[in-house]
C-alpha cells in the first residue's frame, strides 16, 4: 500500500512556504509505480473514453492508465508547446505561481475524460482544467491523483466532479 511515507517532501519548494512532494521516490521503486499506475485507476464501470495527463508529472502515469484501459491518451500541456489550430486553452492561479494550459479540442470533444495529475492542492489547475474540457464539449470529466493535500480546498474547488486519490494527506 502505498503511504505519504513513500514520498520525499522538501519545505519551502519552490517558494517559502511550500512543502513540496516530491513522487521521485515511488518512480524508482517499479512496484510502488506499478501500484500507483493501479490505484489511479477509476472505479469499474465509470465511463472513460480518453485519459487526460497534466503536463508534467501526469505525463508520467496517463499513459499507463490509458494503456491499461485500452484508450487513447490526450496531453494538457503547458500553452505554447501545442501546435494545431484547434487548441482550448485556460489559466489558473496554483498554490506557487500561475499556469496556462492548453488542449486540443479534437482529442477530447464528445468524450468522457479521465484527467490524471500527480497532485490535488488548491484545485486550481483542475478546476481551470476541467472547465477547459467542458468548453470543448467533454461529455464528462473526472479526476484521479497521486497525492490530495487535504488541508487545502482542492476537493471544494472540484465539488461535483468525481475524484479518486491514492494518498490524501
Ligand atoms: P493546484 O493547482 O491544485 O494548487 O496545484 C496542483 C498542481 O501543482 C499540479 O499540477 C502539481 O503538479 C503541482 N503541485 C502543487 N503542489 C505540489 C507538490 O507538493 N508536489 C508536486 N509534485 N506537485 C505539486
Amino acid at each position: 500500500m502505498i503511504t505519504i511515507d513513500d514520498f520525499d517532501t522538501y519545505p519551502d519548494f519552490p517558494i517559502e512556504g511550500i512543502l513540496f512532494y516530491d513522487i521521485a521516490p515511488i518512480l524508482a521503486s517499479p512496484e510502488r509505480f506499478r501500484e500507483a499506475c493501479i490505484q489511479l485507476m477509476p472505479p469499474s464501470g465509470a465511463p472513460v473514453d480518453v485519459v487526460a495527463g497534466v503536463d508534467a508529472r501526469g505525463f508520467i502515469f496517463a499513459p499507463v492508465v490509458a494503456q491499461t484501459l485500452d484508450v487513447g491518451m490526450a496531453m494538457v500541456r503547458k500553452k505554447g508547446k501545442m501546435p494545431g489550430v484547434d487548441l482550448l486553452e485556460s489559466s489558473a492561479e496554483i498554490e506557487y505561481g500561475a499556469r496556462d494550459l492548453a488542449v486540443s479540442a479534437g482529442s477530447v470533444e464528445g468524450r468522457h475524460v479521465l484527467v490524471i495529475d500527480d497532485v490535488l492542492a488548491t484545485g486550481g489547475t483542475a478546476r481551470a482544467v476541467a472547465e477547459m474540457l467542458e468548453r470543448g464539449g467533454a461529455a464528462s470529466v473526472r479526476f484521479s491523483f497521486l497525492i490530495e493535500i487535504g488541508e487545502l480546498p482542492g476537493r471544494e474547488a472540484l465539488e461535483g466532479y468525481e475524484i479518486t486519490s491514492v494518498v490524501t494527506v
